[in-house]
C-alpha cells in the first residue's frame, strides 16, 4: 500500500523579489521528501507584467520562463528557465511530483495599445451594458519583442480577448466588452456573468487562441516535464475549456496529468455542478472546508466543531477534493483575506492531515511563516503531523462528532504500516475527554499525545477502547507508546 499523498503550496505572496525560490527549493528538496510531502505546487513560472516584482498571476508572456530580457528582467520573481528545470529535475530525483500554476484566463502588460470599439458594463451586473458603443484605447497588443519569436510566432491583439478594465483614452477604469464579443455563459454566475476578473480577458472560445494554448501547453510540459497543473481561476472560464485542454495535452505526453482547480466558492452546490460539468477532469481545492476553519477560528468557541466538515467538497466528494487551511490569496493583506487564526491552525490541520479523505495541501506561509506580516513558522508542530500522516495515519476511521465543543476521531491502523493507528481529540472551547476505540490490536497497550500538549498516558482496555482527552482550545494527537515523530 503506498504511503499517504501530500501536497505542499511553495510559495507564498510576500516571498521578497530576491528569494531564489527555485535554488532553495532544490536545496530543500531531500527535507520535503523526508517530511512526507510527494506533490509540489509551484507559483506560475513565466514572465508577469511586473517582472522581478511579479507573483506570477499577472500573466505577460506564458513562454518565457525566465528565459528573455522582458519587463525589464531576464529571470522572473523565483529565478531563471534553468533554475526552474534544474529544480524539477531535483523534485524528481526525490520522488516528489511537480505541479505548475497555470494562468489562461487573462493577460497583463501588453506592448502597444489599439482602438477599439467597446461598450461599459455595469461591474455588479455584467449582462447590463452602461453606455452605447464607443471608442476606447486599450493595452491588448502583445508582441514580446524581447523573446523574437522564439518557440511561437503567435501575436495577441484585441479580436482574442473579450474586453479590459482600462482605457487609456480617459483614463478610466471599467468593465469593458469588445465590439462583436460576448462573456460565455458557462462561467460563474457571481456579478451577472464571471467571465472577466483582471487584466485582458481572454476569449477561450476564439479557435486561434485555443489552438495556440494547446500548442503551449504541450511545448509547457513536455519542456518542464512537471507532472500535473494548479488550474488558476476556474471560474472565470468557460467550463468546456479544460476538459478539451487537459485531455489534448495528456495526449501527448507519456503519462496521466493531475490537475486541481481553483474554483474560488464555498456554495458546495456551484462547485458540484462545476465537478459535473467538468466530467471530473480535475479535483477542487475545497474552499468551504477553508472557510469553515476561519469561522471556527474568530468564533471565541461558538461554533460547533461537530459540523466542521458540514457543506465542504472533502465531505460531498472525497475523492476530488483538495484539503488546505490558507494560501496565498487569504493571507492577511490578500483580496480573499480570510486567514485561520494561530491557535486553530493546528486543529485543522490535523483535520486535514490524519483523516482518510481528501488530499491535503499544507501552505508555505504556515510551515516556513511569513515574515512581512510578522507570522511565525509553525514547522515544529506541522512536522509532527506530516510525520504521523507518513506513518500512522492508516485503516479504518471512526468519527466521535458529538458535542458542540469536543470531537475526535480514531484510525485503526493496517497492516502494512506497522503500530500505524491513532486517536485526535481537539476543541475549540474548554477541553474535553471523548471515550473512543482504537481497536483490539492495541489492546491492553498504552498511548501516549505525542504533541507534547498532555504528559499523561492512556490505557487502552482489554475491548481497545480509551479515554483520549485534550486541553483547551488545542489538540492532542494519540499514538501507541514508544513510536518515535521527530
Ligand atoms: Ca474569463
Amino acid at each position: 500500500m503506498p504511503n499517504n499523498n501530500i501536497m505542499m503550496q511553495y510559495f507564498e505572496w510576500y516571498l521578497p523579489k530576491d528569494c531564489s525560490l527555485w535554488n532553495n527549493l532544490a536545496k530543500d528538496a531531500k527535507h520535503l521528501e523526508n517530511i512526507g510531502i510527494t506533490h509540489i505546487w509551484l507559483p506560475p513560472a513565466y514572465k508577469g507584467a511586473d517582472g522581478i516584482s511579479d507573483v506570477g498571476y499577472g500573466v505577460y508572456d506564458l513562454y518565457d520562463l525566465g528565459e528573455f530580457e522582458q519587463k525589464g528582467t531576464i529571470p522572473t520573481k523565483y529565478g531563471t528557465k534553468d533554475e526552474y528545470l534544474e529544480t524539477i529535475k531535483i523534485l524528481h530525483e526525490n520522488n516528489i511530483k511537480v505541479l505548475a500554476d497555470i494562468v489562461l484566463n487573462h493577460k497583463i502588460g501588453a506592448d502597444e495599445t489599439e482602438d477599439v470599439l467597446a461598450v461599459q458594463d455595469d461591474a455588479s451586473n455584467r449582462n447590463v451594458s452602461l453606455t452605447d458603443t464607443k471608442s476606447i484605447r486599450v493595452w491588448t497588443k502583445y508582441l514580446f519583442p524581447g523573446r523574437n519569436n522564439t518557440y511561437s510566432d503567435f501575436k495577441w491583439n484585441w479580436t482574442h480577448f473579450h474586453g479590459i478594465d482600462w482605457d487609456e483614452n480617459t483614463g478610466t477604469t471599467a468593465i469593458y466588452q469588445f465590439y462583436g464579443k460576448h462573456w460565455d455563459d458557462d462561467v460563474d454566475k457571481e456579478n451577472g456573468n464571471f467571465d472577466y476578473l483582471m487584466g485582458a480577458d481572454i476569449d477561450l472560445n476564439n479557435v486561434d487562441v485555443v489552438k495556440e494554448l494547446e500548442k503551449w501547453g504541450k511545448w509547457y510540459i513536455n519542456t518542464t516535464l512537471v507532472d500535473g497543473f494548479r488550474l488558476d481561476a476556474v471560474k472565470h472560464i468557460r467550463a468546456e475549456f479544460y476538459p478539451e485542454w487537459l485531455a489534448e495535452i495528456e495526449k501527448n505526453c507519456d503519462k496521466k496529468i493531475f490537475a486541481v482547480g481553483e474554483y474560488w466558492s464555498s456554495n458546495i452546490n456551484v462547485i458540484n455542478e462545476y465537478i459535473d460539468k467538468t466530467n471530473g477532469c480535475m479535483s477542487l481545492f475545497d474552499i468551504p472546508l477553508h472557510y469553515n476553519f476561519y469561522r471556527a477560528s474568530i468564533s471565541n468557541g461558538n461554533f460547533n466543531m461537530s459540523h466542521i466538515f458540514d457543506g465542504t467538497l472533502v465531505e460531498n466528494n472525497p475523492s476530488k477534493a483538495v484539503t488546505f487551511v490558507d494560501n496565498h490569496d487569504t493571507e492577511p493583506g490578500q483580496a480573499l483575506e480570510s486567514w485561520v487564526l494561530d491557535w486553530f491552525k493546528p486543529l485543522a490541520y490535523a483535520l486535514i492531515l490524519l483523516r482518510k479523505d481528501g488530499f491535503p495541501c499544507v501552505f508555505y506561509g504556515d510551515y516556513y511563516g511569513i515574515p512581512e506580516k510578522q507570522i511565525n513558522s509553525k514547522q515544529e508542530a506541522l512536522d509532527i503531523f506530516l510525520r504521523i500522516r507518513k506513518y500512522f495515519a492508516y485503516g479504518e476511521q471512526i468519527d466521535y462528532f458529538d458535542d458542540y465543543n469536543v470531537i475526535g476521531f480514531t484510525r485503526l491502523g493496517d497492516y502494512e504500516h506497522q503500530n500505524s493507528g491513532l486517536a485526535v481529540v481537539m476543541s475549540n472551547s474548554t477541553g474535553g475527554v471523548i471515550q473512543m476505540k482504537v481497536g483490539e490490536k492495541f489492546a491492553n497497550t498504552t498511548f501516549y499525545d505525542c504533541t507534547g500538549n498532555i504528559v499523561e498516558t492512556v490505557q487502552v482496555d482489554n475491548d481497545g477502547m480509551g479515554e483520549f482527552s485534550c486541553k483547551d482550545g488545542s489538540v492532542s494527537v494519540w499514538i501507541k507508546q514508544g513510536q518515535q515523530v521527530n
